[in-house]
């Protein structure tokens, strides 16, 4: 893996978030930059709502106010640590409230920005949890002679560049993310849609067709009953 292009400034376009405020216009605001960086959003007002759908939603990570009506952030945040979920968390707190900072941390948060803040700032804090989170430290993934960059959301085939869609190109940087490993149908689908999209698990198997032709078909590999593999079809063992 080699970090090709560090100052981009778009999101890695393969991850979900949420964002917690209750604050419109703040919330309006976030969720149009992260979507125009090219993350899958859903939003929360409250902290009941944000709870509920961070227990229920697999998100590569989470924007969280700690100043929420009906559950407090910082409760919202020890309740999904205790219930063992461990996806990266982003508190905002307000200025010079550095004991809620405090309390933050403590409850499990990664890293925190006091407001008002920049919009490039939380981009690339959450660029930075994310890659940490999958165990990654720069933006290009490369499984034999395929690379993916993850945040111009360009793939190439021994350096020739491979047309796709966006939706195309999510499922690909989602297995290529957990290379070698068994994903389910339902893990593709619950990654690659908003909480709004007509679910049908049928329509990954249609873009793993298309990406078969795309890429090759030796490269994604079916599990009969189990779901797709991401394989390095050079490696002698057929792992990625
Ligand atoms: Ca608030």
């Amino acid at each position: 893996m080699r970090n090709r292009d560090a100052f981009s400034a778009q999101g890695d376009i393969d991850m979900r978030l949420l964002v917690v405020e209750d604050d419109p216009d703040l919330n309006r605001q976030l969720v149009s930059a992260l979507e125009d960086a090219g993350y899958v959003v859903d939003k929360a007002f409250d902290g009941e709502e944000g709870l509920f759908l961070g227990e229920s939603e697999p998100y590569d990570a989470i924007v969280l106010d700690l100043g929420l009506p009906e559950i407090d952030g910082v409760t919202v945040l020890e309740r999904w640590r205790r219930a063992g979920l461990t996806f990266p968390v982003l508190i905002l707190t307000a200025r010079d409230r550095w004991s809620e900072k405090v309390a933050g941390f403590d409850a499990g948060a990664d890293d925190y920005l006091t407001k008002p803040f920049h919009t490039e700032e939380l981009l690339a804090r959450l660029r930075a949890l994310v890659r940490r989170a999958a165990g990654h430290v720069t933006s290009t993934i490369e499984i034999g002679d395929m690379s993916i960059d993850t945040r111009g959301a360009r793939v190439f085939l021994d350096g020739a560049p491979v047309k796709m869609t966006s939706h195309e190109f999510r499922l690909l940087s989602y297995l290529s993310h957990h290379a070698d490993r068994v994903i389910s149908r339902s893990e593709l689908t619950e990654h690659i849609y908003d909480q709004d999209f007509d679910r049908d698990s049928n329509t990954i198997e249609v873009f793993i067709g298309r990406l078969r032709k795309k890429i090759g078909t030796d490269r994604i590999l079916t599990v009969r009953g189990l779901g797709y593999r991401l394989v390095d079809p050079t490696a002698a063992d057929g792992k990625a």
